[in-house]
């Protein structure tokens, strides 16, 4: 299921092949977003922002006002939910935060979230559990299982950047795949590097504070690049 082809590092440009796009073709190849809406992408502001549906069978919304994300945000969050949904029908509905307001910009209580490519979303407790209300702190509560299925259905999607999550779940998550043989080494250390200090940021899957109760997904623009400025 899990494309390490399809990580951050190799999922770039090039595969657009002759479709990528010039300035004769009417688009800005630096990055602003476009008449057509298909090149490049904001961590700053939000042009055609889509609202996450409401889908409760597969996630919980929790303010609905907060959550516009780019086409590519919103239909990664609805395809690894709707996976979800598929591979594990017991597990609770994902609970989903701030994405972005409607057209970006600043958001209280965040430093990034303004250009609708970060999604926070809520990670699963023993037995598949949300908190449908908001999130919780798990600690060894953490259910790998079900938080590994739902981050391979995320990077399954080929559209993500990187997640942030703590470096204890990261290390749970890691011994599981690998002891589970879902990973190989070589593929665990290319998702969740070993790191000389967690807060090295270099893997897909990658360390931050304040984190342990939810991951931070980031997604890559329409194009395949980094959210630029
Ligand atoms: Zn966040």
């Amino acid at each position: 299921m899990l494309s390490l082809l399809a990580s951050a590092a190799e999922f770039g440009p090039s595969l657009e092949g002759e479709m990528m796009p010039t300035e004769a073709d009417g688009v800005d190849v630096a990055g602003e977003p476009s008449d057509t809406g298909s090149v490049g992408c904001s961590d700053q502001y939000l042009e055609n922002g889509v609202q996450l549906p409401d889908l409760p069978l597969f996630f919980t919304r929790q303010n609905p006002e907060s959550e516009y994300g780019t086409t590519e945000m919103i239909d990664a969050i609805v395809a690894a939910t709707r996976h979800m949904r598929w591979l594990m029908p017991e597990a609770s509905p994902v609970t989903i935060g701030d994405i972005s307001h409607e057209r970006g910009g600043f958001q209280s209580g965040h430093i990034s979230h303004r250009g609708g490519v970060d999604a926070d979303v809520g990670i699963y407790s023993t037995g598949a559990k949300q908190n449908l209300r908001g999130f919780d702190v798990l600690g060894a509560n953490f259910d790998v299982v079900a938080n590994w299925a739902l981050i391979s259905a995320f990077l399954d999607t080929g559209n993500i950047d990187f997640i942030l999550l703590d470096h204890a779940h990261i290390a749970r998550l890691r011994a599981y795949t690998t002891k589970a043989g879902l990973l190989t080494e070589a593929e665990a250390e290319e998702i969740f590097p070993t790191e000389a200090h967690p807060w090295d940021r270099t893997g897909i899957v990658r360390h931050a504070p304040n984190h342990d109760n939810h991951m931070h997904v980031r997604v890559l623009c329409s194009d395949g690049s980094h959210a630029g400025r």
